[in-house]
Parts: structure tokens; sequence; C-alpha cells
């Protein structure tokens, strides 16, 4: 690490401008800065958040911003790409002064702060209960948007068909979450250039490192907000619904509780819409899987690296924690009917199918898609009160398994 610093700061210009209605100001600082050199940052006022933004020709590389003991590795902001700019920084407390090491970054570049006056409330928290596919508890925008401007009118809808996740690229160490979401609904709502000019907060929930789910895009009375088409995927945003875990999941991974309340919202949402969980739908630019990663849309590192190859693992755990109806049969128990139980699960090579009462081997399995269209399937043997069926050929997702005319079915899932 440059262990080079200085002091010495040039600010060029600096803007101030305060919006005494909503308790929100900005301010705007223009700076001068060579390679690989630190910069003690005296900000125009107190700030809770901020982002640098810098001309086209260059990049973030190396560059980093201090802010107390918080070290934010500065990354494009995917989300708003007409703009080169960081990601948006919230703080976890007002602050004065910043550092910031520039790496390869150097020139003329824009420091844009932002100071949202902190709620009174100290702090919203809502714990989810264990794995359920019920819907969620939410912390309602009307709550943690209060003193702010609300979202314009009128939401438009979409038909959700994928579910995307997000990460805010910001700090995996604060604790004051309540100011992280109303920080990035400020930065996404203010008008041009202090934040993105949008309607809403870009994504439809967010959630905070303990378990939280913030209400994100607001329905305003006439829908319900997980049907708000969003701004967060590449600016393809239809029959999408963002989701979006507050930190950084390049350098570290998702919290449990986290994860939990994220695997409960999708489970939740896909069960409403009567949507698989695995599974691709066709999008904008071809087929994407139905829960799927921001950077599944674009050039980003978005959700991180960590929550990213996680995906697949929650895909796993909301098939088995959540029971949909299917319409083709009258009744889905997973993994296991009355007549027959279906092991291992998941699997990726084969089933064993075993009988749990009277069970003829005229009665052979049969396997069916979410679409209730019969697969055929290949036996590898059979004896008088068990099955074994080869899957391997089946691509991943979630089926269902029928023993001759019985109407209920056994889900499972290959991988
Ligand atoms: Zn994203």
């Amino acid at each position: 690490m440059n262990t080079l610093k200085t002091l010495v700061f040039i600010v060029i210009a600096s803007f101030f401008t305060v919006n005494a209605f909503t308790q929100v100001s900005f301010s705007s600082q223009k700076l001068s800065l060579t390679k690989q050199r630190f910069y003690d940052i005296q900000l125009v006022e107190q700030a809770t958040a901020a982002s640098i933004f810098i001309n086209p020709e260059l990049s973030f590389s190396n560059t980093y911003l201090i802010a107390e003991t918080d070290t934010f590795f500065l990354i494009k902001d995917s989300d708003f790409s007409e703009i080169n700019r960081s990601q948006l920084i919230v703080f976890s407390n007002p602050l004065k002064n910043i550092r910031l090491y520039t790496g390869n970054l150097e020139g003329g570049v824009t420091l844009m702060t932002q100071f949202v006056k902190p709620l009174s409330i100290s702090h919203l928290s809502l714990r989810q209960k264990a794995d359920s596919c019920d819907k969620p508890a939410i912390i309602a925008a009307s709550e943690w948007r209060k003193g702010l401007t609300p979202p314009k009118e009128a939401p438009v809808k979409t038909t959700v068909k994928h579910v995307i996740v997000h990460h805010s690229a910001g700090s995996n160490t604060t604790t004051n979450f309540l100011e992280a979401v109303r920080n990035i609904y400020t930065f996404h709502t203010a008008p041009p250039p202090n934040g993105n000019g949008w309607n809403d907060v870009g994504y439809n929930f967010l959630i905070t490192q303990d378990g939280t789910i913030f209400q994100g895009r607001d329905g305003q009375g006439i829908m319900d907000g997980d049907n708000v088409l969003g701004a967060h995927f590449c600016g393809k945003n239809n029959g999408t619904m963002g989701v979006c875990l507050l930190g950084n999941y390049n350098e570290v991974q998702p919290t449990n509780v986290a994860v939990k309340s994220l695997i409960n919202l999708a489970g939740w949402k896909l069960g409403k819409e009567k949507l698989p969980i695995i599974g691709q739908f066709q999008h904008t630019d071809g087929l994407l899987n139905i829960i799927s990663g921001h950077r599944d849309g674009c050039a980003t590192e978005c959700p991180g690296s960590n929550l990213y190859a996680k995906l697949a693992e929650f895909r796993q755990k909301i098939t088995l924690i959540c029971t949909y109806t299917n319409a083709f049969i009258t009744s889905v128990e997973a993994p296991q009917t009355q007549f027959f139980k279906i092991y291992p699960q998941p699997s990726s090579e084969f089933l064993i199918v075993e009988a749990l009462g009277d069970f003829s081997e005229k009665n052979s399995p049969q396997i069916f898609d979410l679409q209730g269209k019969n697969i055929p399937s290949e036996f590898v043997y059979s004896t008088e009160n068990q099955w074994k069926v080869s899957i391997k050929h089946l691509p991943e997702g979630t089926y269902f398994l029928r023993v001759g005319t019985e109407q209920k079915g056994a889900k499972f899932v290959k991988f």
C-alpha cells in the first residue's frame, strides 16, 4: 500500500443547495487529483453520503474512500450507466471529513455529497420467520421515507417474471440501515446533477444485513409495490422485480438473516405469480433465469461474486421450502405423497421412488415438467417396492413425479 499522503487539497469550485422542505441538501466539489495519493478532504457541509463523478475516459482503479473506519473501494455505478460515477457511499454517521486514495485515478473529478437528515427513530428492524414462503414482514416506504419528498406519480405496473438480485456495494459494517435506505432513495430520486431524477428508488425491495426488508418502489395505493416497474436492470426493467442486499458481496458473504429474507421474499413473490423457481423465461435479450443477478443483464460486478455464486443454492432452497399448487396436479406434496416418496433431494443423476403402501409394477412413475408436459423417463431398475429412475437427461429445474393414475404428484429438484 502506498503511504504517500498529502493534506494539501484544492477545491476548484463548490456548490451547495438546500431543500428546506425535505431536510435534504447537496454539495459538489471539483477536485484535481494526482495518481496514488491520499487526500484528506474537508467537505463543504456535513454529509451522510458521497459519490465521485468522473469523465468517461477515466476509471476507478484501486481507488478507495475512507469514511471514519470504513474503507470503500470505488466502482462504477452500473445502476445508472448514463453517468460515469462511483456507487453511492453512505456513511455510518454524518461526516465533515473523508479521505480519498486515488489509486490510478487522476485529473479532474467531482465529489458529490448529500446530507439527508436522519430520522429520529433509532432503529427499524423486522426479523423474518424461519424458512417461510408467506408474505414477509416489510417496512413500508411511508415509514422510512418520512421527511423526504414523495415519489413521483404514478407508478407503472409490470408483470413480474424475473427476480433480479443486486447489492449496494456499500458498507459491510454499518448498522445504520434506515439511513442507508433513505440516502439511496435520495440519490435515486433527486434531480440531476445531484441524483438520478428517477420517479422512486430504483429497487422494489432493499434487504439490510440484519434481515430487515424495506419496501422500495411505492405502489402509492394503486398497486402492490412488488408489481411496480423499477429502475435497476440495465434499462431492461420490464417484467422484473429488483431486490438489493445492502453491502458489498465481492468482499464478504451475505449474512444468514439477509439470505433468509431474500429467500422468503423471492419465494413469496414467485408463489404469488405462480412462477416456477428454477427455469428460464424470455427477457429482452433472450432467455433469463427466473432468479437472476444484475450481472446477467449487462457488464457489472453487481450483485458481487459471493452473492451471485449463491443464486443456484437459493433456488434449490426456495424449491424445497415453498410448495405451490400446480394446475395439472390436484395437490403437490414434496417430496412425498401418501403412496410414495422420492429421494435423494435434490439430485443430479437418479431418483429412488419408494412405495409406502400398495405399489404394483404396472403403475410406472411418470415425470412432468412445470407446464405439465410428460417427459420420457428411463428406469435403471425396479423392484417390488422401488424404482430407480435416471434423471441425467433432464435440464436443471423443478419437476413433478406421478405414479400411475394417482392425481397427487411429488415434487423433485434436478440440479
Ligand atoms: Zn445492481
